[in-house]
């Protein structure tokens, strides 16, 4: 499409990123070939030097991933300029999942001796990440609350071996939120890499690149592919040089390479991508004042309420509050456990982002291996119930709430 820098957001999830196909099919074919042919020796020598446009290799990727590629790049750069006042132009690397794109960005801009700086409650994978593989690669983080932007200030001036600010807002379960303006300008002002998993909140209600971040990972997984049909994760960079070279050259040699299957998948969510948020976000809200006037409910964290603490902040930096809450249950870990076993239709199940509506108790389950003080340090309170709100009609949705919390 010619004009895609003024198309529509919708537009572009639709069109975005998509080249006419040699055989004229109407969409991008799942391209099932591990390797690319040339017609001389010459030609493959271009291929290679980057000279000619051209597929080489499945691992190094094929036009089926291109087309996710350049659709979530158009998306997280949608109507932001860079600071000559063009259209900012950004490079998106497909993997195999969200925790690949996350090592490969770690991996190609940290060195041993080098420190990140991160908050609390992360997603547990990347939590784990950092804790126990990057140490033993001399890789170290420090975890700081980042609410307190003086804290954190405090903590860069006294560790000159900080290289790397990693974010995640909002945060899973409890949907704190993190002010990414003034902690990415103060990470840039001293040097850092700066990064964010956008996963949560996906470019439809928040773009990161805006606030001059470096990197934005997202697990596809979730709200970009929608329907729960494949893993995949993207790692999203501004600075070409650097997303062409080096940190190309990391995905390619550790091997997370998505593939055709997966990233038509991808593709075919990304068409109705802002849609669906539509949805899922006004589904959301209406649950949200559903369970804040309920009697069973001790306390609902939907940022699209003034009672969240990081209100003001989302507000600021996000469209609305978003697809995702959680709730407390009066009743504690027992009241859990009944809601959920009750549900008609909603869906026990952890992962967020599809089109139904998915329901987790993570005391129970994604955070049952958590000590039970560090859990509830991190809001992770018996009795919270995970919410990721479908698009099913919210008559329905509100009538399973209803039938399970008699
Ligand atoms: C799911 C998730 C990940 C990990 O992604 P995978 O695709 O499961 O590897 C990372 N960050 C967040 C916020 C997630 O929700």
């Amino acid at each position: 499409m010619k004009d895609i820098d003024t198309a529509g957001f919708d537009t572009v999830c639709i069109r975005g990123g998509h080249t006419p196909e040699n055989n004229r099919a109407h969409l991008t074919p799942v391209y099932a070939s591990s390797t690319y042919t040339f017609d001389s020796s010459e030609q493959a020598l271009a291929v290679f030097k980057g000279e000619e446009k051209g597929y080489i290799y499945g691992r190094w990727g094929s036009p089926t991933i291109s087309e996710a590629e350049e659709k979530i790049s158009l998306l997280e750069s949608y109507r932001l300029k860079n600071s000559s006042g063009s259209p900012l132009q950004l490079k998106s690397l497909l993997h195999a999942s969200g925790m690949s794109a996350i090592c490969t960005m770690l991996l190609s801009n940290l060195k041993a001796g080098q420190k990140i700086i991160t908050h609390y409650s992360l997603y547990g994978g990347t939590h784990e990440l950092i804790e126990k593989v990057l140490p033993g690669m001399g890789m170290e983080s420090v975890v700081v609350d980042f609410h307190d932007i003086d804290k954190v200030e405090d903590v860069l001036k006294a560790d000159g071996n900080i290289a790397l600010m990693y974010m995640e807002t909002p945060a899973n379960p409890t949907l704190q939120c993190i002010d990414l303006e003034a902690l990415s300008s103060l990470g840039k002002s001293y040097g850092l890499t700066v990064c964010v998993d956008n996963t949560f909140a996906t470019p439809y209600l928040q773009q990161p690149f805006k606030y001059d971040v470096d990197y934005v990972m997202h697990s596809t997984t979730k709200f970009l592919n929608g329907h729960g049909t494949a893993i995949g994760g993207v790692l999203v960079g501004k600075d070409l040089e650097k997303m062409n070279g080096p940190v190309t050259k990391t995905h390619r040699l550790l091997g997370g390479n998505s593939n055709g299957f997966d990233a038509f998948l991808l593709t075919n969510g990304l068409r109705t991508f802002g849609v669906r948020m539509e949805r899922h976000c006004s589904n959301a809200e209406r649950v949200a004042n559903y369970l804040n006037g309920h009697s069973s409910v001790a306390n609902v964290n939907f940022l699209g309420l003034e009672s969240h603490p990081d209100h003001i902040t989302a507000m600021r930096q996000m469209k609305n509050g978003g697809a995702m809450l959680s709730f407390e249950l009066k009743g504690g870990y027992e009241a859990g456990v009944k809601f959920l076993d009750k549900m008609q239709m909603c869906t026990n199940a952890v992962s967020l982002g599809t089109c139904d509506t998915l329901i987790s108790h993570p005391a129970s389950t994604t955070h049952g291996g958590v000590p039970h003080e560090q859990r509830i340090k991190f809001g992770i309170t018996d009795g919270l119930m995970r919410v990721s709100v479908g698009m099913e009609n919210i008559e329905d949705i509100l009538n399973d709430f209803e039938q399970a919390m008699r």
